[in-house]
């Protein structure tokens, strides 16, 4: 057991002494509710099962010496503009940002690109005319809304109190609701509905299914307002960041120190779980009512991912060379493939061309790698579980697009479901989202609490992961709305 800190210039917590809050994961979620726990003057103890902290947000020489790679999140649509990460200063901490000049870039087979750079106008140009109005039409309002759409979305369901709002939601969730399959049809071009198509990916569900296109929005959106930085240096420094925040703030980590029952936790007003509904009910199912015991085991994973970690002796050969400035590629060419690879997966087969989310940090970030180096972070869904080797189809689809690309392949780690739920029990059967993230799961995340999604049957005990409102990616918004649901509780005690 390692005590990474205690709080600064207070007293050290005598032993037995009862904490305001433990908290069971140091992933982002985790350290987002510490954080603002502590930041509220609560005494606050985080348990991390692993060495180190971070969970989905660590880095490690995966391949060679001096490779620096992403273990699990690499890009971060919202590491600088969510909520939570808009409230804590975490450049004191070391913390610096690199902002790709292109956050998405699409290949097709014809040798282009269509690429997602800067504004609405300067991307929709790149669509064609037919196109780049519709585009226009339907990114613009939503970008220049996006700091009083955001709380929202990132969030429990919204129900907004003032009618302007409403109407902005309503608005959004016209386009938003429906499948990616419904959006495309408002773009006519090849161009248009394959980037729509790549974005819409993210939801993780077939495109054919509602809310795969408010995915594509909302990650189309971001890649409009901040440009999908990547921390400098590796992921894992934003996770050593907020650790880093949390322990400045008098808060104490314990790494090492994996729960698997209730009694293992020290004398606490409060217990906020960072894990997955299955692990929640191994260590706390016998505090949790049968109802809500029988919601948690209801709850639906979602698909799991195949990831590769390359190290190349130089960059990517891209045919569109303009794609040796983005940060993110989506490859697997038009909407109709794609679609076709991500409704394969959602019906439990693993496609032949699968849909590929790669992304190229050190491109941007010379300090991950040695000389002329480069490092690629590749990933396919498969269906929750699954044991195939899509190693060949995932790099066949990159040298589709860039021919010669295996040539600079100097070595590869592979990394399976079964890999990633051994790494993090959270992401069960390579679930990497904590849970489908289908339109009745995106808002009864983990259970039908859908006003206050946090707390459980037992008032003491509260979750902050993935699993809960907003879902996946690295925001801390589900540890920020649990840290205050908490706060409520600690209030009345
Ligand atoms: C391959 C991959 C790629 C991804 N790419 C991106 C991306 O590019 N951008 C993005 O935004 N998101 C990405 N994500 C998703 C993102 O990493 C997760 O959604 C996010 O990490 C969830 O945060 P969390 O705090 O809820 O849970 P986690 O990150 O899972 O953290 C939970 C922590 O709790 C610990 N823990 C679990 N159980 C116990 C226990 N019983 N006792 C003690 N400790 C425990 C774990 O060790 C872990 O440290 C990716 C994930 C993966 C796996």
């Amino acid at each position: 057991m390692n005590v990474a800190d205690v709080r600064a210039g207070g007293t050290r917590r005598a032993a037995g002494a009862v904490v305001d809050a433990v908290v069971v994961g140091a992933g982002p979620n985790g350290l987002a509710a510490a954080i603002c726990l502590a930041r509220a003057g609560r005494s606050v103890t985080v348990l991390e099962g692993a060495t180190t902290v971070g969970g989905g947000l660590r880095s490690a020489e995966l391949t060679l010496p001096g490779f620096i790679h992403d273990h699990c999140s690499a890009v971060h649509p919202f590491g600088r503009i969510s909520p939570f990460f808009r409230s804590v200063e975490l450049a004191p901490h070391g913390l610096a940002w690199a902002t790709p000049p292109i956050a998405i870039g699409h290949p097709l087979d014809d040798g282009s690109a269509v690429v997602v750079r800067g504004d609405v106008a300067a991307t929709a140009d790149g669509l064609g005319e037919r196109d780049a109005d519709a585009y226009r039409r339907i990114l613009g309002p939503i970008v220049q809304d996006w700091d009083r759409l955001m709380p929202d979305l990132l969030g429990p369901l919204p129900l907004p109190r003032r009618p302007r709002q409403a109407v902005r939601l309503a608005r959004f969730g016209w386009y938003a609701i429906p499948p990616a399959s419904w959006l495309v049809r408002r773009f006519a071009g090849r161009r248009a509905r394959a980037l729509v198509a790549g974005a819409a990916c993210h939801s993780q569900l077939a495109l054919s299914e509602a809310v795969s296109a408010a995915a594509a929005l909302i990650m189309l959106a971001t890649a409009h307002v901040d440009g999908w930085p990547l921390p400098v240096g590796g992921a894992g420094r934003l996770a050593e960041a907020l650790a880093a925040e949390f322990t400045r703030l008098g808060g104490t980590i314990e790494t090492g120190r994996p729960v698997t029952r209730f009694d293992e936790l020290p004398e606490h007003r409060v217990a906020l779980f960072d894990v997955d509904p299955q692990q929640l009910l191994g260590i706390a199912g016998a505090r949790l009512s049968a109802g809500y015991r029988r919601a948690l085991r209801r709850f639906r994973p979602g698909p799991g991912t195949f990831k590769l970690d390359l190290a190349l002796d130089g960059p990517i050969p891209w045919r569109a060379s303009e794609l040796g400035q983005a940060g993110t590629v989506h490859l697997g060419g038009t909407f109709e493939e794609i679609a076709f690879a991500e409704a394969e997966t959602a019906a439990g087969r693993v496609p032949d061309r699968p849909f590929v989310l790669l992304a190229q940090p050190s491109l941007l970030d010379r300090t991950r790698v040695p000389g002329s180096g480069e490092t690629v972070w590749a990933y396919s869904h498969v269906p929750n579980g699954s044991t195939a080797d899509v190693t060949e189809p995932i790099l066949r689809q990159v040298e589709r697009f860039a021919p010669g690309f295996r040539d600079r392949i100097l070595a590869t780690t592979v990394t399976t479901p079964a890999d990633l739920e051994a790494y993090d029990p959270n992401f069960r059967g390579g679930d990497i989202a904590g849970g489908r993230m289908d339109l009745w799961q995106l808002f009864t995340r983990p259970s039908l609490r859908v006003l206050d999604p946090y707390t459980t049957s037992d008032p003491r005990i509260l979750i902050c992961s993935a699993s809960t409102p907003p879902g996946g990616g690295i925001h801390g918004m589900s540890g920020m709305l649990a840290a205050r649901s908490a706060m409520r509780r600690l209030l009345k005690q």
